[in-house]
């Protein structure tokens, strides 16, 4: 049952993305490959004056849990802040490791099917391309 739930989930984000395009007027823009296997993602976001997402998208190719994932990522990280988007992404990472709570599963929302990923550890690199980029992306704003 959950991992039909699972594939019907993933399928729609692959054939239906919403976030899936290019965008105008991103100030921030990263690549993330998984070399493992072939994923590569390029995501863009616009981020206003007060650290709030404001818009969001990507571009790439991969399996479907990599595109799925990021379509899934920025469903719930556009309209946040930076630091939300951060939390979230802690939130994501330790539900791959399986170290989630259900109050903390349910702020995931549709990106909590991925959970089953935890089980497939070959594709973990996958499920978590669109997150990692993310971090990377932000991490280097505050370096600057
Ligand atoms: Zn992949």
């Amino acid at each position: 049952m959950a991992s039909t739930f699972y594939n019907e989930i993933l399928t729609e984000h692959n054939i239906h993305p919403f976030h899936k395009h290019k965008m105008e007027g991103a100030n921030f823009v990263l690549e993330g490959v998984n070399p493992s296997c072939g994923d590569d993602i390029v995501l863009s976001l616009k981020v206003d004056d007060t650290d709030k997402i404001v818009d969001g998208a990507y571009v790439g190719d991969g399996c479907a849990i990599s595109q799925a994932s990021a379509d899934m990522m920025l469903d719930l990280v556009i309209g946040r802040t930076k630091e939300e988007a951060l939390k979230l992404k802690d939130i994501f990472l330790r539900m791959i490791k399986g170290e989630i709570t259900d109050e903390e599963k349910r702020q995931l929302e549709e990106a909590s099917v991925l959970e089953d990923v935890s089980h497939m550890p070959a594709r973990v690199k996958c499920a978590v391309l669109g997150w990692h980029t993310l971090e990377e992306m932000f991490d280097e704003d505050k370096a600057e």
